[in-house]
């Protein structure tokens, strides 16, 4: 970590995290477009197939009506021969440039040349031949149309036309919209599997991101959120709670105990001519000191109990339900436990002492400054009384000047 607290790691991780995640993004992105196509291709690919099924429904209803107009032909009186010539005529024509525009393709009708090999076998090959009936077809018509109106009754290619309407060229053509209709089917069920694909593919990246982005780096927010929160509650040379937090804690406690109507007892332990030790051995030496007092303090007293340092070289223990008897107790035996330690640091060893003021507070009685002020008047009495003591507040010690909080 650097002087700001920022880890370079975690900033080159957080890169690479953010980087991970455009990428997934990118990703997102790019199968969102390609779904898009795919929708559209599914779109286009049916409008295409409607326009070739409704062209080739028109060749069916086209081969009949040549069929019929030319049968009509045979028995119109001559009036009207020529109206019934020029519209089988059209028809001709029009099933003509229809055939060729499904053969070829044609912009103007939106069809396209392609062809499946299926479709392309209807048309070319197999019992259908649709390419070679229909010119055929066509062919017996326009022969028909030529031929008089006397000659037309008896004429082969009337027999012809009407056989090969009510039967090859109609299956044909049936088996031309069938196949285009099976082949369009098809495209569309690969299409519709090649779109379910891509939602699991965006889907699997969503679920990727959440576990190898989304959740590590909550995480890491999370422990940066718990460091700082710790950073901001502890002291840093000694892990123990600091002022501020001991101070919170201790209102939480003093609100307990009002309701509870036990009692709280807090002690105020300073040690005793620390700055000769740091004169002596060096601040390095005088801060051994105090992470061995707190190794102390932390050996003797109860998890419930709250320890907090609250000024250079000065803690206090806060003892929720406890006795004024038990608290002097405790006490004592966290003075003893000191003068018996040895700190070592820098290649010697000592010995401390420190003094104990004790203080005790009823639910009923004030605040919790009041009980750290007397545990600081009591302390005063201790180091006036010649150190390495515990002394217990009473009535009469309220006079004195302590240093207040
Ligand atoms: P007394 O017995 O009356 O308490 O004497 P004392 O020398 O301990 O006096 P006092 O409590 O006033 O001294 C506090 C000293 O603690 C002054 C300061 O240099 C030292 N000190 C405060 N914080 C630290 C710290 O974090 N590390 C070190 N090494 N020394 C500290
Ligand atoms: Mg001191
Ligand atoms: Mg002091």
């Amino acid at each position: 970590m650097d002087r700001n607290g920022v880890d370079a790691t975690s900033i080159g991780n957080f890169r690479k995290a953010t980087l991970i995640y455009a990428g997934a993004l990118a990703l997102i992105a790019t199968l969102s477009m390609i779904t898009h196509v795919m929708v559209d291709a599914i779109v286009q690919r049916q409008e295409a197939t409607a326009r070739v099924v409704n062209v080739s429904g028109r060749q069916r209803m086209l081969s009949q009506r040549i069929a019929m107009m030319a049968l009509e032909l045979s028995r119109t009186d001559a009036q009207i021969q020529n109206a019934a010539g020029a519209e089988l005529a059209a028809a001709i024509d029009l099933m003509d440039s229809s055939h060729r525009a499904l053969q070829e393709g044609s912009k103007e009708l939106g069809i396209s040349p392609d062809k499946s090999p299926a479709i392309s076998a209807v048309y070319n090959a197999g019992p259908h031949r649709l390419n070679a009936r229909v010119t055929a077809y066509l062919e017996q018509a326009r022969g028909y149309l030529a031929l008089s109106p006397q000659e037309r009754p008896a004429s082969a290619y009337l027999a012809e036309i009407q056989t090969a309407a009510h039967g090859p060229i109609l299956q044909a053509l049936d088996a031309a919209v069938k196949q285009y209709e099976a082949d369009s089917e098809e495209a569309i069920r690969q299409l519709r599997r090649i779109l379910l694909s891509l939602v699991g593919m965006m889907l699997a990246t969503l679920g990727a991101e959440a576990i190898f982005i989304f959740r590590p780096l909550f995480r890491k927010l999370e422990s940066a959120h718990m460091k700082l929160l710790d950073a901001a509650r502890t002291d840093p040379l000694t892990g123990c709670m600091n002022r501020r937090y001991l101070m919170e804690a201790a209102a939480r406690e003093m609100a307990r105990i009002k309701r509870s109507g036990s009692t709280l007892a807090v002690l105020m332990i300073d040690i005793d001519h620390f700055k000769h030790i740091n004169d002596a051995h060096g601040h390095a030496v005088g801060d051994e000191a105090l992470l061995t007092l707190v190794r102390i303090l932390i050996a003797n007293i109860r998890a419930s109990d709250m320890l907090g340092r609250i000024g250079g070289e000065e803690f206090a223990v806060i003892l929720p339900d406890t006795s004024p008897e038990t608290a002097l107790q405790v006490a004592e035996k966290l003075r003893e436990s000191i003068a018996a330690a040895v700190v070592k640091g820098d290649g010697l060893s000592f010995s401390m002492t420190a003094s104990i003021g004790l203080a005790e507070l009823k639910a009923d009685e004030t605040d919790f400054l009041t009980a750290l002020e007397r545990a600081d008047k009591a302390l005063y009495k201790a180091k006036q009384s010649g150190r390495n003591r515990v002394e217990v507040f009473t009535a009469d010690l309220a006079a004195i000047e302590g240093k207040g909080f």
